[in-house]
């Protein structure tokens, strides 16, 4: 195995080595769906998208687990002022989740758990802390003693003595030391019966950080390979896992991987910004693909600007590659052949000595680029062997990025806004012609127009308000 990812525990580029032999176990933090995902959000599953494709190539099982979270204060506030249970609020963003995730072509995780559903787990882990000397109860809540832990800190490199309570720690006089932080939060007044579960302590849910602990240690085992997330949860969510996990007596994670954020007008997206473009909004006008390869081409611990420029420049730039494709395809040979699994054609050496070093994406991009260049004059000189060979190559390159143009995923007609707009256009027209031909009393054409319309799946409707289509199949 000649990966080399770098490590922020290590705050270097390491080797990885497994920890069992052609076996991979990754655990990412997934969304706290308390909103729509923007496209801030969704980095992050692309970027372990890619490495999971690249694990998945070089031949290797991979156990991958991205949770949910979904109860928390934000989820309980926002719920509470929409007038809906906040179990409803969840599951909604949930989905919206799910969609962004699906329509982006990341792979499903091997499972994806939620924290309500974890709750036995946190308790057994709370107390294994309790008992082991690194947590204490305190009037309903219970905390992590971060002084009990003397590698508190190392992950980010931090010392305890310099240490401030991270921003989103409250103070609350039952702690023993302001850094501190909630393992276990008792229930408030004012707060839904159906959001606190019953434990040791008294009613209450869990802080954030104890539920990926719980759940990683569940799935994976107490130690395993990668753990990711973006480069914002490095600290304190993933200090204060890593320190519970170890505390209670894992080994946890070997190897710690943050993506870069997106920032639009040089901030990181945030709804609290008002920055944001949400990923259900932008599928709407930017074909998903283009949306894919504009977020996976530049490296994954790269900041991304957001811009409708850069984003447009991304999709021209994909366009070129897809353009090639579909003419090569067109000239036949089994490469070409859609759904045909990439990945048959070797790669390029090129191509993976960028991924093997820390998943270099921008240059694996331009060696898709390159071997596209030499497609094109290929085609344009009627060469059919290196059309083809080119043809293999690249969609083999293209597959390990998720952007293979001739992947079902990618098909016309599954999230594809053009598609949309023509459809809309063409039964317009057919509308149109089914007015004129009643306009002039031809009422057998316009029933004709109308019964062809239905066979298709189009079921018309005339309304006081004028006609009304609608897809039935
Ligand atoms: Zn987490």
């Amino acid at each position: 195995m000649s990966l080399r990812l770098y490590d922020t525990a290590a705050r270097a580029v390491r080797d990885f080595t497994p920890l069992r032999a052609g076996q991979v176990s990754i655990y990412v933090c997934g969304l706290t769906v308390q909103g729509p995902p923007h496209i801030g959000h969704v980095r992050f599953a692309l970027a372990f998208d890619v490495l999971r494709r690249w694990l998945l190539h070089r031949g290797l099982e991979v156990t991958y687990i991205r949770n949910v979270t979904d109860v928390d204060d934000k989820i309980l506030a926002k719920a509470d002022a929409a007038g809906v249970p906040w179990w409803a609020w969840a599951y909604e963003n949930e989905r919206a989740a799910t969609r962004a995730y699906d329509v982006l072509g990341t792979l499903p995780p091997t499972y994806e758990p939620r924290a309500t559903g974890h709750v036995p787990e946190m308790v057994e882990m709370i107390e294994r802390l309790i008992e082991r000397g690194h947590a204490y109860a305190g009037d309903g809540d219970v905390y992590f003693d971060v002084r009990s832990f003397p590698g508190y800190g190392e992950l980010t490199g931090q010392k305890l003595a310099d240490l401030q309570p991270a921003a989103d720690t409250e103070t609350d006089d039952r702690k023993r030391d302001p850094r501190d932080f909630a393992l276990w939060k008792g229930t408030k007044p004012g707060e839904p019966d159906t959001a606190s579960w019953a434990t040791p302590w008294g009613r209450g849910r869990p802080g954030w950080h104890l539920e990926c602990s719980a759940m990683a240690e569940k799935y994976l085992g107490p130690e395993f390979d990668l753990h990711g997330g973006g480069l914002d949860l490095r600290f304190p969510h993933h200090e204060n896992e890593r320190a519970q996990s170890q505390a209670a007596g894992d080994g946890f994670a070997r190897y710690w991987l943050h993506n870069g954020w997106v920032t639009m007008g040089g901030e990181k997206m945030s709804k609290s910004l008002g920055n944001t473009a949400l990923v259900d909004e932008v599928v709407q006008r930017v074909r998903p693909v283009e949306l894919r390869y504009y977020l996976v081409a530049p490296h994954y611990r790269s900041t991304i600007e957001f811009t409708e420029g850069a984003l447009a420049e991304a999709g021209a730039a994909y366009r070129r590659l897809e353009s090639f494709v579909r003419k090569a395809a067109e000239r036949g040979g089994s490469a070409g052949r859609a759904g045909s699994p990439a990945g048959e054609s070797p790669l390029p050496e090129a191509f993976t000595a960028a991924l093997d070093d820390d998943l270099g994406t921008p240059a694996a991009v331009a060696v898709v680029h390159e071997a596209v260049t030499r497609g094109n004059t290929a085609l344009a000189e009627g060469n059919d062997a290196v059309v083809t060979a080119e043809l293999g190559s690249v969609r083999a390159m293209l597959g390990v990025l998720g952007l293979d143009p001739l992947d079902p995923q990618w098909a016309v007609g599954g999230h594809d806004p053009r598609l949309a707009a023509a459809t809309d256009g063409l039964v317009g027209l057919a509308l149109e012609q089914r007015a004129a031909a009643r306009a002039r009393k031809d009422y057998p054409a316009a029933d004709a127009i109308r019964d062809q319309l239905g066979a298709l799946g189009v079921q018309v409707e005339d309304t006081p308000q004028g006609t009304r289509w609608e897809l039935t199949t």
